[in-house]
């Protein structure tokens, strides 16, 4: 992943982001068109496998148990309705699933287990699949590469400076360290920030600053503008204008060049015109579906409908890296052979209690 060395120095990125607005847009255009078809925009899906209920402190997110808001708490979604969900989205132009849980970290257990097994069967369909599920440990990141995962999501959000002022439950360095073991395993890297939470431009730029001096910068890259929501700490967080969400998505573009720039949480406030600007200054990507985890975002008929006036078209999976290959997960057949021992041991039971002259009980149906 290439980035532009033309600015590397803060007062450089400052210089950029202050730019006249068409200015910068065009400048962004023009690299955008260098190293990507400008005509492609990659629809990518959000689910929430779990929701709520967690124990973190994100300023910014209505899933934080300790605020009140409207989320209902909701336990790990079962592998076959993701299967479903899954195929829906594939149906209506996805090429990425984003499956979200909202874990302070990975723990090795039956539910990690099924995530693992979700990623699987998604990649199966031909899908990329990213996970977002917090903290994760060396091994961890190890076994969803082998599983098949294309992308590891976790944002660093804000600058250095800034990030205290939003979470005080982890550190900026934990989440470092998770984009490294994700690094390590192989997976490309998602991550990227929010804005509009109160901070300055110049945590903007110290955002884009901690990716640069990163030993390799992000694939992806998702802007997010806040969505205040009731019952958070940001809840009267002013709206920012959409010319701040186009001038940053056009600096990142310009920034990180090969990048895919995802032009993520918000769109509902922007008009289809500001969305216009973000895809000529370089937004590579839009999350569609009705909800983006639990926030409301525009539905696919809608950026369907986009896409035919703008002349979009949706960008088709695995064309910035090669399509992993799941292979077999020891903990899964592990769980599958010894509930198949189980369940033969209960039919033997079974068999051997009915040889003994064993009544079987009777249930007299209720109804
Ligand atoms: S952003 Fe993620 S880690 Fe932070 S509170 Fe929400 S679900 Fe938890």
């Amino acid at each position: 992943m290439k980035v532009n060395t033309n600015y590397l120095r803060r007062d450089d990125l400052l210089a950029l982001y202050n730019k006249p607005l068409l200015e910068l847009v065009f400048e962004a255009a023009s690299v955008h068109r260098q190293y990507h078809n400008p005509q492609e925009v990659q629809m990518a899906s959000l689910l929430s496998i779990k929701t709520g209920g967690c124990p973190e402190d994100c300023g910014y997110c209505p899933q934080a148990a300790r605020y009140h808001t409207d989320v209902n708490v909701q336990k790990l979604m079962n592998v076959d309705t993701v299967i479903e969900q899954a195929k829906n989205a594939k149906a209506n132009g996805s090429s990425r699933l984003c499956m979200g849980a909202a874990w302070r970290e990975v723990r090795d257990n039956k539910d990690f287990d099924s995530v693992v097994e979700m990623v699987q069967e998604v990649n199966n369909l031909g899908m990329e699949v990213c996970c977002t599920l917090g903290m994760l440990n060396e091994e961890q990141a190890f076994r969803l590469k082998k599983a098949g995962l294309f992308a590891y999501n976790h944002n660093l959000d804000s600058s250095p400076e800034f990030y205290g002022d939003i979470i005080s439950t982890r550190e900026y360095q934990e989440r470092l360290s998770t984009i490294e073991n994700a690094r390590k395993a192989g997976i490309t890297v998602c991550s990227g920030g929010i804005i509009g939470m109160g901070e300055t431009v110049d945590d903007r730029i110290g955002l884009l600053l901690s990716y640069l001096q990163m030993e390799k910068p992000p694939e992806s890259i998702p802007i997010n503008a806040l969505v205040a929501v009731e019952g958070t700490p940001l809840e009267n967080q002013k709206p920012i204008e959409q010319w701040e969400m186009i001038r940053m998505v056009a600096v990142t573009r310009i920034v990180f060049p090969e990048s895919v720039v995802r032009l993520s949480a918000g769109r509902t406030k922007m008009s289809m015109e500001g969305q216009a600007l973000c895809f000529l200054a370089g937004a590579g990507s839009i999350f569609t579906g009705d909800k983006l985890l639990t926030t409301p975002n525009p539905e696919y008929n809608e950026d369907r409908e986009m896409f035919d006036i703008l002349g979009l078209v949706p960008k088709i999976a695995f064309q910035d890296a090669p399509q992993p290959i799941s292979e077999p997960d020891e903990i899964l057949l592990k769980n599958k052979e010894e509930l198949r021992l189980r369940d033969a041991a209960l039919k033997l039971a079974n068999e051997e209690a009915i040889a003994s002259g064993f009544e079987p009980r009777k249930f007299t149906s209720v109804n």
